[in-house]
């Protein structure tokens, strides 16, 4: 067990995140003041300079770097945009002072080279929207979000209570004289709702929301076997241009390792649906890093959803997260994936560069695999405006439905708040006049 000894309880968390990606959990120990630590760092740094101590020291015990350095937080590119923004050299700070690869600089670049060609409003009253289902027909082994096995009754009691808050939401809108930029349908697979829901809760959100000023629409699918031909009609009728279909792997063992019961020919299906209906954009997510698959089975996922089309791919990275049941099952299989993903993140550069796709929005989580990120790749001109700003955390974002968390941007600071609702949707319901109160407190 390493022992490290920090000045405060601050740069003790801090220090963690780093120790927590090169080492396990219970292979370091990290107190306050305690002067016969292997390695002491003492008061007068900040939490960088704190960082960067421990860095070396973990460095020399494991023999390894790391290709974020010292960054623990989830969004680099932010940090890259703004160190430019200062006209500083966001690659010689990032390489210098951070210790990030080369490689993953050369990433950020090029994410942030594909931003600058993507309009946007600079109107501080132009907001994003976030409306989240919390449902999906089943839960996936590494669900770490809101959400919980659909039925009708839990829906229809769901959408009357999100409808009020979405009413309250357009009147606050207009006192504050705010419009949708973007709208995000998220969740949850929203796509698991009926027919019936989907179409009084679509045209809803458009009634509401949607005016000259709105550029983007997204609905995530996300599950294949809930998309028909009738919902995404429901779809382009609201005047969504964008939906996601997920595949996450095209390999049938691994779905159902993963508890998705889906087959690859449904992610087909739903792709050709998605097709004949006219939806201009789609987005295809797959995940680097899942039980059991090697960097060959990514490399096939990769090529099958290639194949398909999509104007949008989603790499994600395996995060075990507490509240996901493969925390339970197989804790350890984030940290056996680590060496695959690595292979499967520089494959899927590779092959999406050569197919023509940008990375242009990227994030990384806590428990990712590898400690590696979650890159979003588009063909050009066709990236979500919505995602970029989620990351760059220069907007307003209004967020309805349960687990939802707005954000609100005060430019002259740049600074957020956060206005959070609660995430168990039954709670949801029963408070929804206190959520709509938190709202009329704190959204300017
Ligand atoms: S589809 Fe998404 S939200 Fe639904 S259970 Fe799977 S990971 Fe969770």
């Amino acid at each position: 067990m390493y022992s490290i000894s920090v000045p405060d309880e601050k740069h003790k968390y801090h220090v963690g995140e780093l120790a927590k990606m090169f080492l396990s959990e219970d292979a370091f120990c990290i107190y306050v003041g305690q002067p016969d630590a292997e390695l002491v760092i003492g008061a007068g740094g900040d939490y960088n300079d704190s960082k960067r101590r421990a860095y070396a020291f973990f460095r020399k015990i494991t023999g390894r770097d790391l290709d974020w350095g010292i960054l623990t937080g989830v969004r680099p590119g932010k940090l890259y945009n703004e160190l430019k923004a200062k006209g500083e050299d966001p690659e010689k700070v990032l390489k210098e002072q951070y210790f990030v690869s080369d490689e993953k600089i050369r990433l950020l670049r090029r994410v942030s080279e594909c931003q600058q060609t993507v309009k946007r409003s600079h109107d501080p009253k132009a907001i994003g929207l976030y409306i989240g289902i919390p449902f999906c027909p089943t839960r996936c082994q590494y669900c770490s979000f809101t959400s919980n096995t659909i039925t009708k009754k839990g829906a229809t009691a769901y959408l009357q209570a999100l409808f009020t808050e979405m009413q309250d939401v357009r009147k606050l809108m207009d006192r504050n004289g705010q419009t949708a930029e973007s709208i995000y349908i998220g969740g949850g697979t929203p796509t698991s709702l009926d027919e019936e829901d989907l179409r009084s809760f679509l045209m809803k959100v458009r009634d509401l929301f949607v005016t000259e000023n709105t550029v983007e629409f997204t609905v995530e699918g996300g599950r294949p076997e809930t998309i028909t031909e009738d919902k995404l009609a429901i779809i382009k009728e609201a005047g969504a241009d964008r939906i996601s279909v997920n595949p996450q792997s095209m390999k049938q063992h691994t779905l159902d390792l993963i508890g998705r019961r889906h087959t690859p020919q449904q992610i087909r299906e739903a792709f050709a649906l998605a097709d004949e209906a006219g939806i201009s954009i789609v987005n295809a997510d797959l995940i680097t890093g899942l039980p059991e698959e090697m960097p060959e089975d990514f490399r096939d996922s990769l090529t099958a959803v290639l194949a398909l089309g999509p104007e949008n791919i989603t790499v994600h990275t395996l995060a075990v997260k507490k509240a996901s049941r493969m925390i339970e099952e197989d804790p350890g299989v984030a940290r056996r994936q680590a060496a695959n993903v690595r292979q499967m993140l520089e494959d899927a550069d590779r092959m999406l560069t050569a197919a023509g796709y940008e990375p242009y929005y990227l994030y990384r989580q806590k428990h990712m695999a590898g400690n590696f990120e979650n890159v979003g790749w588009c063909r050009p001109g066709t990236a979500s405006l919505y995602n970029i700003r989620i990351m760059e955390e220069d907007q307003t974002i209004v967020a309805m439905g349960a687990g939802a968390i707005s954000k609100v941007y005060f430019p002259a600071e740049n600074r957020l708040e956060r206005v959070p609702n609660v995430s168990n949707y039954e709670i949801y319901i029963e408070r929804i006049e206190e959520m709509i109160a938190r709202k009329e407190a704190g959204i300017s």
